[in-house]
């Protein structure tokens, strides 16, 4: 650690670590968030590093920023034991500092091929694993949201006729040797989280998994069945089971995303409390 951060206020840590028990016990309730594995990621965007402390402190150890400069500047007072999730969109020139981060395991929101390029290309060649990218779905198809399109599983669509999804996914597996493909996100649309009662089923994540069947079940057949290889040395998926991975689920419907499948969640005011808007952020700075 380079600097010394000053702790938050006593009510403060009390504040945070209570939200966080409460996120905690939320997301294990029936769905075992523990058991299998699955990563509550604290979304820590534009609060300040004391807030990090105190959940850090409490056992929290996976973070999410969305944007590189902010990740930087905290990852650097902060301790190298937290595993940083950049969740932000990607822009290729500002992949160098953001492989500069040594503890930053994952990288959400993988955009286009230009640059996962650079990505690729500004990692250290010395690094021993490589950094988990993921590409980023607009289940729900609005203007204002980024992302890929999705896939249904039928009718299945023939290899002649590759999607955007379905060549950058090849371009990462076949020409980005230190990034690893490992699952796909999505980020709902608001009104679908919050009318879904408990029976009914969330079209995004329930889109996001079908897309995740499509694209698995298209790897397969590109590159052969992964479960032949003997030393997990997987070429795409998570470290355990090959499989690719469904980052989905925020504040307001991350339950929701647990029963569905979800094996990421990404909690910020759940944990942090309310937070200023960009434009806040920017007209105070
Ligand atoms: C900000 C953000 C979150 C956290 O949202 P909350 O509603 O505060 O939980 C999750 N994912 C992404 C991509 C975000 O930008």
């Amino acid at each position: 650690m380079s600097s010394i951060i000053q702790k938050a206020s006593p009510e403060r840590i009390a504040e945070i670590r209570e939200s966080l028990a409460e996120i905690r016990s939320r997301s294990r309730r029936g769905f075992f968030l523990e058991t299998f594995s699955r990563t509550l990621v604290a979304v820590s965007k534009y609060k300040p590093s004391a807030d990090i402390l105190a959940c850090y402190e409490d056992g929290q150890r996976d973070f999410g920023e969305n944007y590189v400069q902010e990740l930087v500047d905290k990852a650097k007072e902060l301790p190298l034991e937290i595993q940083w999730h950049f969740i932000g969109t990607l822009q290729s020139n500002k992949a160098k500092l953001l492989a500069s981060i040594p503890n930053c395991t994952q990288s959400k929101r993988c955009p286009p091929e230009k640059a996962a390029n650079a990505l690729n290309k500004a990692l250290p060649a010395n690094r021993t694993v490589p950094l988990n990218v993921l590409i980023q779905i607009n289940t729900s198809g609005e203007d204002a949201k980024s992302g890929l399109p999705p896939l249904s599983l039928s009718p299945s669509i023939p290899s002649s006729s590759p999607s955007e999804l379905h060549k950058l996914a090849k371009h990462i597996i076949t020409s980005c040797p230190k990034l690893r493909l490992h699952g796909l996100m999505t980020i709902g649309a608001l009104e679908l989280s919050l009318s879904a009662s408990e029976m009914e089923k969330n079209a995004d994540f329930e889109r996001l998994k079908e897309t995740r069947d499509a694209l698995q079940g298209w790897l397969q057949t590109e590159f052969g069945s992964q479960t032949d290889v003997e030393d997990k040395s997987w070429r795409w998926g998570d470290d355990n089971t090959g499989k690719l991975v469904l980052s989905m689920g925020m504040s307001s419907d991350f339950e929701a995303a647990l029963k569905a499948g979800s094996d990421i969640v990404r909690v910020g005011t759940g944990i942090f409390g309310s937070r200023k808007t960009r434009e806040e952020v920017k007209a105070t700075s």
